[in-house]
């Protein structure tokens, strides 16, 4: 067994190994877990520092996670736009792939909450198979993201078989893969898996790390190795209430992630996912993290803040009202200051071409 394989498995799976350490009882905890597993690593447990810190809330179950009757179990509307079981095909060229149904943590809010790490939630070899045949016979897809789960949690050689069949269509030209293994087990990120990912460029990788205290030296080391392998690393971000809804702390993630070279992709709202409602904000707020982004710190580390539209309709940008006013002769602007500018306009190609032809055929 592989050195992060025995420490996965010594992660733990029940409050009562975590909570009375910290004086909370775990008893009340047990019918959340009945419904939503658990499962913390040893290297994340080391990062929390108290009860309801960024990195507690994330990784321990709350009861507020039963008491959720706003939210929806499949808000982005997954099942229904599944062609075959564990993908996911919802844009023109691109498709989501779940090729493994356990992760190394579960986080408390997860989008995929109602199957990730339950036995709703099959994948195996004939999903796999059907995926592959399902990309091969469509030949618009030309990118295909692995997601889960977590698809760096599968052994290097499952893995391997998995991109070495990717790679084998013509058609298939990005491969991503989306994991959370460099922020909650990156010592998973090996050699022998760094052997295996070079093999299959261009290759991408979005990781996801939402507070600055999730950038370790151990992190850094993984998403190292990951950049030195030639890929491209970007980072997913999920707007948490009372863990990082503060402009500062948003800004210093950032800074860090870029430190790292992960370029920060996504700022995503929450999802409405049941179980999940005590850790949604407002858009305004949002919106305000943007704007104190924006302009104030590197272009590099600024994330589109997106709203994965309930229903299935997908990723939707959302900006500060930088564009205030746009007329046909002026364009009126609100730079990162809130001072307004102001552009001239010039008329839409088609109306310029008209003009043209008018003037042309008066000068005859
Ligand atoms: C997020 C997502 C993608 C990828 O979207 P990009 O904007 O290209 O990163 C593709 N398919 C599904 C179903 C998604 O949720
Ligand atoms: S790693 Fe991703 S898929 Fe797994 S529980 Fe966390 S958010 Fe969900």
């Amino acid at each position: 067994m592989e050195t992060w394989q025995k420490i996965l498995q010594a992660s733990i799976t029940r409050p009562a190994q975590i909570t009375p350490r910290f004086g909370i009882d775990p008893v009340p905890l047990d019918a959340v877990t009945a419904q939503y597993p658990m499962r913390i690593t040893p290297y994340y447990q080391s990062l929390i520092r108290e009860v309801n810190d960024p990195i507690w809330r994330q990784a321990v179950p709350d009861a507020l996670e039963l008491r959720d009757s706003v939210c929806f179990t499949d808000p982005l509307d997954e099942e229904n736009q599944s062609p075959v079981p564990n993908l996911v095909h919802r844009y023109p060229d691109r498709v989501l792939f779940l090729v493994c149904a356990e992760c190394a943590m579960y986080c408390r809010f997860c989008t995929r909450k109602r199957k990730v790490g339950g036995e709703s939630m099959v994948v195996n070899g004939d999903t796999i198979a059907q995926g592959l045949d399902y990309i091969r016979t469509h030949p618009e897809i030309r990118d295909v993201i692995l997601s889960g789960g977590d698809p760096l949690l599968l052994a290097d050689e499952k893995l391997d078989g998995i991109l070495t069949a990717l790679r084998a269509i013509p058609h298939v030209e990005i491969i991503r893969i989306g994991s959370r293994v460099p922020v909650v087990l990156p010592q998973r990120v090996t050699i022998g898996l760094i052997r295996v990912l070079r093999k299959h460029h261009p290759l991408y990788l979005n990781t996801h790390f939402n507070h600055p205290d999730e950038i370790t030296a151990t992190a850094a080391k993984a998403c190292a190795r990951l950049a030195d392998a030639g890929i491209p690393l970007g980072n997913q971000t999920v707007l948490l209430r009372g863990v990082n809804d503060d402009p500062a702390v948003m800004k210093r993630l950032m800074q860090k992630l870029l430190a790292i070279r992960v370029r920060p992709y996504y700022l995503y709202q929450a999802d409405m996912v049941q179980g999940t409602d005590h850790f949604r904000t407002s858009v305004a707020e949002g919106l305000e993290i943007v704007r104190a982004l924006r302009g104030h710190t590197s272009g590099l580390g600024v994330p589109a803040y997106v709203i994965d539209a309930p229903g299935g309709g997908g990723k939707i940008p959302l900006l500060p009202d930088y564009l205030q006013q746009l007329g046909d002769d002026e364009v009126l602007l609100k730079n990162y200051r809130g001072e307004l500018y102001s552009y001239r306009n010039v008329p839409p190609a088609a109306a310029a071409e008209a003009e043209r032809q008018v003037a042309n055929s008066d000068g005859k």
